[in-house]
Order: structure tokens, then sequence, then C-alpha cells
């Protein structure tokens, strides 16, 4: 299987900036590789069946069968458009990353005389982050085993930030196993939202400066990587106790009250779930969850931090993780629903932002100063 990913790509391959830390040095990024789209029809390589794997906001995920090796993959189809293109091109950029979902394969066809694009994945059979979790008898999670999830996942993000790729959409849903044994690989999944980060002075630069925008608006590149960071942050949270650091009081998806509390970073560490966890797994959170997008933990810190670098002996604590999770069932749908959104609201795009014209803006600066110009125009005409 890694074998036929690797072979999919061709040899031009480039170091990524990966520095001394835990991560493996080996990992190498293809950069610059263009990725062939396949144009025969799909059913001349595979064989399609009908068994969904999950749904996406873009359509389903099925098993597909390898005719050749008989082996098993995944496919996502994708409508043809740029979005699609582009979530295809960053995330072939960062297959051969170990903790990253790999793409196999791609195909253009028509489907239902639609153009669509097949993309054909390694089946994830073992599901979620957190099922796998919940799944593990009460006690039997431990602080050590969080660390080195935290690491899997920490390793994934190296690998998009070293060649400036920003994922933006970090979640439990796009963390999933490669299978249920007690050996399956951690892999990030879904670049529908990735973005590739160009600094102030790109092409995706407006050409001119408004007069007031907020920062995250002018200097996206920083904004991208720290949503990423900050999803690093909600997830190692719950990881370590079994419920999220922010909560909706009224069952609604992102209340205002939550919102504040994110924007105010207000979060507790209450007994008893966390009374035995360790004081270094805390102020990471506290470095991943900074309010100020400008002052969060960036990547390399946190590689370079002793709860993930091993410096210091990571406890085998057991955690309530499990069974919060387990109790706390009826209510999981909601907390993804909550973090799809607070993600939703941390992205910024520059397709978001237009820029009206002085004649076509109505902000009420404007048009108290028009209505003053037109009334002194009457009072003194001529
Ligand atoms: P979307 O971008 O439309 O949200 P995703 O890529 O997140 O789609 O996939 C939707 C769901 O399909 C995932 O949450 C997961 O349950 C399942 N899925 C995605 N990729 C795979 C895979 N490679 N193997 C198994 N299941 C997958």
């Amino acid at each position: 299987m890694s074998n036929q990913c690797q072979l999919a790509f061709p040899i031009q391959q480039q170091q990524p900036n990966l520095s001394a830390g835990p991560f493996p040095e080996s990992v190498v990024v293809p950069v610059n590789v263009p990725l062939q789209i396949k144009r025969n029809v799909i059913t001349d390589d595979y064989t399609l069946t009908r068994q969904v794997l999950g749904m996406g906001i873009n359509g389903r995920v099925l098993e597909i069968f390898n005719k050749e090796s008989g082996e098993k993959f995944a496919v996502k189809m994708l409508q043809d458009c740029p979005e699609s293109r582009r979530e295809v091109e960053l995330h072939w950029r960062v297959s051969l990353c170990p903790h990253i979902v790999p793409i196999i394969d791609v195909y253009e066809n028509l489907y239902q005389s639609k153009k669509c694009l097949l993309i054909i994945m390694e089946c994830m059979d073992g599901g979620e982050l957190f099922s796998h979790i919940q799944d593990r008898g009460y006690n039997a999670f431990t602080e050590r085993e969080a660390s080195d999830i935290m690491k899997s996942i920490g390793e994934a993000i190296h690998f998009c930030h070293s060649i400036n790729i920003a994922h933006r959409d970090i979640k439990p849903e796009n963390l999933l196993y490669t299978s249920k044994r007690q050996d399956a690989v951690l892999k990030l999944t879904d670049f529908g939202f990735a973005k590739e980060i160009t600094t102030i002075n790109s092409l995706e630069t407006p050409c001119f400066t408004p007069y007031y925008v907020a920062p995250e608006v002018l200097g996206p590149e920083k904004y991208d990587k720290s949503c990423d960071m900050w999803s690093l942050g909600v997830i190692m949270y719950i990881l370590l106790c079994g419920y999220p650091p922010f909560f909706s009081n009224h069952g609604l998806a992102i209340s205002p009250g939550m919102k504040r509390r994110i924007r105010n970073g207000q979060f507790k560490f209450p007994d008893p779930e966390w009374a035995d966890v360790s004081e270094e797994a805390k102020q990471l959170i506290c470095h991943l969850l900074e309010t100020e997008p400008t002052q969060r933990m960036s990547i390399t810190k946190f590689k370079n931090h002793p709860w993930i670098n091993l410096s210091v002996e990571i406890p085998q604590t057991p955690l309530h993780t499990s069974r919060v999770l387990h109790e706390e069932q009826d209510v999981w749908e909601q907390v993804k629903d909550e973090m799809t959104n607070a993600l939703q609201t941390m992205r910024v795009d520059y397709h978001q932002i237009q820029i009206k014209t002085i004649e076509a803006s109505t902000n009420p600066l404007l048009l108290k100063r028009r209505k003053k110009t037109k009334n002194s125009a009457m009072q003194h005409p001529g």
C-alpha cells in the first residue's frame, strides 16, 4: 500500500524544513510534483461498491476495490470545480506524511453527465479518533497515550505548515484510524478547507489598503496556521478529560456566550477529571488556546514542548476520558457541530471580503457626511 503510494509520485522530491525533534527526520515532502489526473473510466481499474464509509458535506465516501490487487480503498466523489481541484492538489502535496490519509489516484470522469473528480484514498477502517477511545475500557486510557496521539496529529500539522499549507478544519471527524487493531495509525484527512499560505505581497492581496480592516484580513497567513493550533488545543483538552473546553449553555451550536468564552479564553481544568493530569499538559493547552492568534504557539514550539518531545517522563496516569465520552455520548454530535462552527468563524478568506466603492457604501458615517454635504449644498446653492 505505502509502496503503491510512493510509486504514484514522480522522483523529483525535496526535503522539507523539519528540524530535530521527536518527528521522523526521514519524511520527504513531494514539492513541485504535478498531480496526474487520470481520464480513463475508474471502472477500468477499480470495482465500485455501494458500501458507504461516511457522509461529508460534499458527498459520500464509498468502499472500492482495486481490480488487479484486490486491495480495498476509499473513494470520495466531488463535483469538478476550482475548489475541488484545490482540495485534491493540496491533499496530494502532503500525501506522503505518515499521519495524513494518502491519495492513491485521482480520476476525472463523467457521472450523470456532470464532470466529477474521484479521489482514491487509503481506506481508514478504524473510524474516528474519539470512537476509538470511547471503545476502550474505563480508565484504560492514559496521559502517555494522549501524548502519543497529540504527537501524531502534530506531525501531520508540521508536515503541512512546513510547506505553507494550513488545513483549517482539524476536528474529530477528520482524524481517522487505519484499523481497529492496537497498532492502528491515526491520520488526518479532508483538505476541503485547506489553503496555501501566501504572503501579504502575493497576487491574492487586494491592490489597495482599505481605511480599516481587521489585522487577520490584512495578514491572514498568520491566522490560517493559528487556526490549526487552536484545533490542536481543543482536541488535546478533550483527549485528557472527555469533554470540550468551551460549552454552549443553550444547546444551540455556538451560542453568543460560547463565542465570548472562546474569545476571552475562558476555560477551566475542573476536578475530578483534571486532578491528576500533569502541569506540563495543562500549560501546553493554555499556549494552544491562547486567544490572540499571533501569540498562539507555533507548530515548531509545539513539537519542542517537553510533553511532546518526551524530554520529561509522561505519567501513565489513567484518565477519565473513556468514561466521560461514554456517559456523554448523546451530546457528542453537538460537540462536533460546535467545533465545526467555531472553525468556520475563524477562517478568513479574501473572497469573503468585498470592498465596496465609496458610492456603493452604506457605512453610517459616510451616509451622515453625504447628508450633511447635500444639506449644505441646498442651503448655499451655487
Ligand atoms: P467532506 O469533505 O465532504 O466533509 P470527508 O473527506 O470529511 O468529506 O469524508 C466524510 C466522511 O467519510 C468522514 O468523516 C469519514 O467518516 C469518511 N471517510 C473519509 N475518508 C475516508 C477514508 N479514507 N476511509 C474511510 N472513511 C473515510
